[in-house]
Order: structure tokens, then C-alpha cells, then sequence
């Protein structure tokens, strides 16, 4: 089998490296990839920075031409690429496709923003005196990635990165690089000039690390945990670089005693269990009033009694594996932790044995959890949930926004009273009223507060503010 390569300066390079391995069937080898060193990395930001001048040069309908035409190929390839995916992480088909998809849909968005770049034309306090506001190009930029969105979080890092004039080294987790190299592919087939994209397979503490810290690196844009967040945040900021961090988060779903049952459900099932809750987003805490509780428990565990775990490709399934041995690992312990706190562990949480050796549990619910145990606090990562039971509104309300985390906070109400005022209080960057808290839309600004979020938002037409510098010019003509 031939190693997939990285990409420096439009060259594959890169001999033998790392197995990546399908978490539903651990004897199914997805590809060998090769594995960067610092070298590589030194290279591929020495052709990044070789490749900006002349890419960020170009006119937007030169860059705009070569993001649309990623985006046909990746939708043209959405079920092949979908399958990988969900080959290599986990997701379900349906899950994986889904993802393609978004990604296409993010090419095609930041194509076609490139025929909105524009600035603006103010006038001076001093007369005769034209003043411009225009956005330029960061330079090059360190993007860094997690495994739980192999494609979309390339997909919406690099799309707006390119659309706006920058060059990039991209670093995937060293988890899932299938997705990754299969979107550099494309974008090469697309027609992006050598250099502008440079793909380095390799570990955060040597790749990600050297990015990080070369000063010939203007930005960095990660994902990921809040623990190497920090560490980024501290060593790019010390050189003057620009961050934007996308961290974890203990997403709160409150369930009014007013709210539609059916709906509570489908949200609780969706936000906290589909992907194998391995989502930012998940809906980890279930805070539920007093009048609703019992009722909401028990048909939440009728649904998870129904719900059909499986092999991530197999028809009908609608969880799939955890990604590796060490989440499953992880998973178990909160479990143990949970029921040691006290919590009441109401359905699941054990190891599911399949006919293909794979990282599968059953789905798990804890019941009688309060708002200061480990299983409340702490961002699990995996299809592990706990109901929090509120007085009222307003207790619910402080008990979600009772965390240190502050990225998405959901309700489920049929009062458009208590819908307006928890809009208006939660205390997170996006908030759902009778949606799941992971469901989020492609062109609109995605990020958090307090640890969840550093730094500008992604998505949309907010992602001007990281990958571009403002430039203020007066003229006297
Ligand atoms: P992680 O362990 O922090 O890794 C994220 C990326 O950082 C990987 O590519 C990793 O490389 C790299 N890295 C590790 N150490 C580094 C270092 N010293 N310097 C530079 N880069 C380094 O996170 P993960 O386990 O992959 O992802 C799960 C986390 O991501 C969860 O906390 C989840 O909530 C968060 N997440 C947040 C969002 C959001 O938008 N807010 C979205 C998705 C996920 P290697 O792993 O290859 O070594």
C-alpha cells in the first residue's frame, strides 16, 4: 500500500508513516499516512511564505473560481468522501455525507464572498482629505485541527483563509488524516498554485508546536481541547502572532415544564448521542423543571432503548463507535465517576461487544445529577449525558449558565416569553430554542464565550476579522 504524502511547496512528499484505523472494525486499515517532522514543517512554511505574495495578488475571481470548482468536486464525491469519513472517525453515513456536503457548501459560500471584498470610503474630519478602510491578507496562516470534524473544520478554516489572499500550512489530527488529504487533493485539482496550501501530517507537539511558534507564521486558527489551547494562545500571542481558538464546551439544554415533549426528546437525542456525542456542541447537560422531569426521563429512555448502535457504515445505524481506545477509555472512567459522585447511572454506559472489533458503548444517561459533580463540569466528549433537575426557570437559567464553558445553550419552551428572555441571558455563543444545540448552519458566525472561544468568530462573513488586517488610508489627492 502507498502512503498517503504530504504536500510542501505543490510537491508530495513523505515516505512510510503512521496506520489509520477504522474505529468500527480496528482490523480495517483506512491508509498509511506519511508523518511530518519539524523540517517538513520549516519547508512547508518556507513555501507558504514563497507562494504568498503572488496568491494574494491574484484577483477574487481568479481565487473565487478555484473555491467553486472545490466545491462541485466535493459534492460530486460527497458519498466516496462521506464513506472515508465516516471510515475513519466514526460518524454514520449519513453523518459523514452530511459533513462532505457542508463542506461544499463552504467553498461555495467563501466563492462567492470573494466578489464581495470590498471596503469602505469615509470622510475626513479634515477637509479635502479621502479616507479608505480596505482589508488586507493576514499572510500565512498556521491551521490546526481535531479529529471530530475531519472536513468541515478544514474546510471552514481554509475557505475563508484562501478567499481573503492568505496562504496556508494546514495541520490535521494525526487521527483522522484521510478527510484531510482527500480535501488538499481536491483543492489541487481545483488548480491552487504550489504553495498557496501545504499540507503536514504529523504530531501537535512537533508540527503543531513549530507552527506555533515560527514568527514567519502570522496567524494561527485551531480547534480543539482547552488544555493545548491554552498552550497556543501563550506562545503565539508572546511573538505577537494573531490566535483564534475554538475550544470545548458543556453545552446546557433546558427543558421547560411548558415544552412540547416529543420535541425535548428529539433535541436531548440529537444534542447529546448523535455523532457519538463526540461534538463541541454536544448537549452533555440535560437541566429539566420539576413539572416535566419524570415524564421527559422516562421517554428519553424509551428513545435511547430504541436507538440502534452499530458498525458507522452499516444501514440503520444512528451511533456509531468512539473514535479510539483512549475516548472509550475516558468515557468508561466518567461513568465511574458519575456513579461515585452520586449520580443515578439511569440507562447505558457499558462496553457494547459487535460482531467487528470496535470502540462501542452503549449510550449512557445519568439521573440525579447536580450541577457541581465532575459529570456536570467537565467536557466528557463521548455519547455520555446527565439530567440536572431545575426548580424553575430561573434556576434553570443560572444552572446553565453555571459553567465555565460558553459555546452553544439551548431551550426547549412553548413560551415565547421564556424563549425571548433565555435568548437574551444565556450566556453562550449561540443559542437553539427547540433545537438541538448541535445543529448549526454553514454561512453564519459559529463560536462561544468565557473557554470555549478566543479571538474572532469563524464562519461566515465574520471570518473577515481573523484572516484579514485592516488597512486606514488617507489620501489629500
Ligand atoms: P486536541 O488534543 O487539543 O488536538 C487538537 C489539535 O491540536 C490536533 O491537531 C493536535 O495534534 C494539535 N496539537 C496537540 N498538541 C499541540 C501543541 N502543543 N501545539 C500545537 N498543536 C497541538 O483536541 P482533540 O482531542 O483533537 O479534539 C477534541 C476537542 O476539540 C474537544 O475539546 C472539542 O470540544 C474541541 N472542539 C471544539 C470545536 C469548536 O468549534 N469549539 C469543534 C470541534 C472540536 P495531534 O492530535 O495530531 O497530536
Amino acid at each position: 500500500m502507498q502512503p498517503y504524502r504530504n504536500l510542501i511547496g505543490g510537491e508530495w512528499v513523505g515516505t512510510s508513516g503512521v496506520m489509520n484505523i477504522n474505529p468500527s472494525d480496528t482490523g480495517d486499515v483506512v491508509g498509511e499516512f506519511a508523518r511530518a517532522t519539524e523540517a517538513d514543517t520549516l519547508d512547508a512554511i518556507a513555501a507558504a511564505r514563497a507562494a504568498f505574495p503572488a496568491w494574494s495578488s491574484t484577483t477574487p475571481a481568479t481565487r473565487g473560481t478555484i473555491l467553486r470548482s472545490a466545491s462541485t468536486l466535493l459534492m460530486a464525491r460527497r458519498e466516496e468522501l462521506g464513506t472515508q469519513l465516516s471510515r475513519e472517525e466514526g460518524k454514520t453515513l449519513a453523518e459523514g455525507i452530511g459533513e462532505v456536503t457542508r463542506a461544499a457548501q463552504i467553498f461555495d459560500f467563501f466563492a462567492a464572498e470573494t466578489q464581495r471584498l470590498a471596503g469602505e470610503s469615509l470622510a475626513s474630519v479634515r477637509p479635502g482629505i479621502e479616507v479608505t478602510v480596505t482589508r488586507e491578507p493576514l499572510g500565512v496562516v498556521g491551521i490546526i485541527t481535531p479529529w471530530n470534524f475531519p472536513m468541515a473544520i478544514p474546510a471552514w478554516k481554509i475557505a475563508p483563509a484562501l478567499c481573503h489572499g492568505n496562504a496556508v500550512v494546514f495541520k490535521p489530527a494525526e487521527l483522522v488524516p484521510a478527510s484531510a488529504w482527500s480535501l488538499v487533493s481536491v483543492l489541487q485539482e481545483s488548480g491552487l498554485p504550489a504553495g498557496v496550501l501545504n499540507f503536514v501530517n504529523g504530531p501537535g507537539s512537533v508540527v503543531g508546536n513549530t507552527l506555533v511558534n515560527d514568527p514567519r507564521v502570522d496567524g494561527i486558527s485551531f480547534t480543539g481541547s482547552v488544555a493545548t489551547g491554552q498552550r497556543i494562545v501563550v506562545a503565539a500571542a508572546s511573538r505577537f502572532g494573531k490566535v483564534q481558538l475554538e475550544m470545548g464546551g458543556k453545552n446546557p439544554l433546558v427543558v421547560l415544564d411548558d415544552a412540547d415533549l416529543d420535541i425535548a426528546v428529539d433535541c436531548a437525542v440529537n444534542g447529546a448521542y448523535f455523532s457519538t456525542g463526540q461534538r463541541c456542541t454536544a448537549s452533555s447537560r440535560l437541566i429539566v423543571t420539576r413539572g416535566i422531569h419524570d415524564r421527559f426521563v422516562d421517554a428519553l429512555i424509551r428513545r435511547l432503548e430504541q436507538l440502534t448502535v452499530g458498525h458507522a457504515l452499516h444501514e440503520g445505524t444512528e451511533v456509531g463507535p468512539v473514535v479510539n481506545d483512549s475516548q472509550l477509555a475516558s468515557n468508561l472512567t466518567y461513568i465511574d465517576v458519575g456513579k461515585a459522585e452520586g449520580a443515578h447511572l439511569a440507562f447505558g454506559g457499558e462496553v457494547l461487544e459487535r460482531l467487528t472489533p470496535g470502540y462501542f458503548m452503549v449510550p449512557a444517561l445519568f439521573t440525579g445529577a447536580t450541577n457541581d459533580m465532575r459529570i456536570a463540569r467537565e467536557e466528557i466528549f463521548g455519547p455520555v449525558a446527565c439530567v440536572i433537575e431545575a426548580r424553575d426557570f430561573e434556576e434553570a437559567l443560572h444552572l446553565a449558565n453555571d459553567t465555565e464553558y460558553g459555546l452553544a445553550s439551548g431551550i426547549c419552551t412553548t413560551s415565547l416569553k421564556m424563549a425571548s428572555v433565555y435568548r437574551q441571558k444565556a450566556q453562550a455563543g449561540m443559542v437553539m430554542v427547540n433545537l438541538p444545540t448541535a445543529g448549526v448552519d454553514f454561512h453564519v458566525p459559529f463560536g462561544g464565550r468565557k473557554r470555549s472561544s478566543y479571538g474572532p468568530r469563524e464562519q461566515g462573513r465574520a471570518a473577515a476579522e481573523f484572516y484579514t488586517s485592516i488597512k486606514t488610508a488617507y489620501t489629500l489627492p
